[in-house]
């Protein structure tokens, strides 16, 4: 059914280990019997489902195990993220709800978590699938580990970050150090300082890699580069983000993609290739401030707290 699959998982917070997923069929509920939910928006659905609390909004299909109501909040969330990284990335480009929905899954327990996104994810904290038919979108998917509330917002906006990007770019897959370095500047704070350390140790030990080589990676790199292919993506959108105007990092991406990347960077950023880039780059990473420049996480909505929820095993 898909042209192709998006298949990407959140960095750890200790470095991003990227594996391929199997994915468990039948883990969410397929269908919904709708129930009476006091306090629900106009646009939203509240049903039951094998245990399983599901919420329906415009854009989301959210399934968590521990009450309609964390359900409505996280998918009230996820409609606040998806507005707020599309004004980030997208800004100016046509807005039209997700059919089909993206469903996000709540997972109550590792266990559930990993029946869904496979043993190799066991070091992420989210997961998300995109698959293609032709260029249009047949699914849309998210899975959180749902450990704690600082994970679940984290992990989501990463997450998100990767899918609302993903309808961007169906024509053709978006360059993972793009997408990844995109997504990274949706995580915490405190996820960010750990690439950000990733970075500074590849630097200190000559382990980056050269830009040439990162724009041309089909795929994740070797798992012993991960960490330095995290903080160094994320490092050059952050840097590129400082070099022009909101919206044009996409539109940058884009060019890139039909013209290549030197010609792409003189068109937008009026820089004079990949290796004035790169010595752009770090320049700013060695002199600059000790952090990522970026016009997030601040820009996210913050998650209302999960402290009141009640859990339970799937
Ligand atoms: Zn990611």
């Amino acid at each position: 059914m898909s042209a192709w699959v998006i298949l990407a998982l959140a960095a750890s917070a200790i470095g991003g280990e990227v594996t391929a997923i199997a994915r468990a069929p039948g883990d969410a509920p397929a269908a919904t019997a709708p129930v009476a939910a006091a306090a629900a928006l106009p646009a939203e659905r509240h049903s039951e489902q094998a245990g399983w609390w599901i919420v329906e909004t415009a854009n989301f299909r959210v399934c968590s195990r521990a009450s309609s109501a964390e359900s409505a909040r996280i998918a009230r969330h996820c409609e606040a993220l998806r507005h707020s990284i599309r004004d980030l990335w997208l800004p100016g480009v046509v807005d039209s709800s997700w059919t089909p929905r993206c469903d996000v899954i709540a997972h109550s327990t590792e266990a559930g978590y990993l029946r869904a996104v496979g043993r190799g994810a066991a070091h992420t904290a989210g997961s998300a699938l995109v698959e293609f038919s032709g260029t249009a979108v047949a699914v849309r998917r998210v899975d959180l580990k749902h450990a704690a509330p600082e994970a679940l917002e984290s992990a989501l906006a990463h997450e998100l970050t990767h899918v609302v990007l993903a309808d961007r770019f169906r024509d053709r897959p978006l360059p993972r150090w793009a997408d990844e370095g995109m997504a990274v500047l949706a995580d915490s704070l405190a996820k960010q300082r750990l690439h950000w350390r990733d970075l500074q140790q590849g630097l200190r030990s000559r382990s980056t890699l050269r830009l040439a080589e990162i724009v041309s990676l089909a795929d994740y790199p070797a798992p012993q580069r991960m960490g330095v292919f995290y903080g160094q993506s994320v490092s050059i959108v952050s840097y590129l983000l400082t070099c022009g105007q909101r919206g044009q990092f996409v539109e940058f991406v884009d060019a890139a993609l039909s013209r290549g990347y030197d010609q792409a960077l003189r068109d937008v950023y009026q820089i004079d290739g990949l290796s004035e880039l790169e010595r752009r780059w770090l320049a700013s990473v060695t002199s600059g401030p000790a952090r990522f420049v970026s016009r997030t996480p601040a820009d996210f909505p913050v998650i209302e707290s999960l402290r009141t929820s009640t859990r339970t095993g799937t």
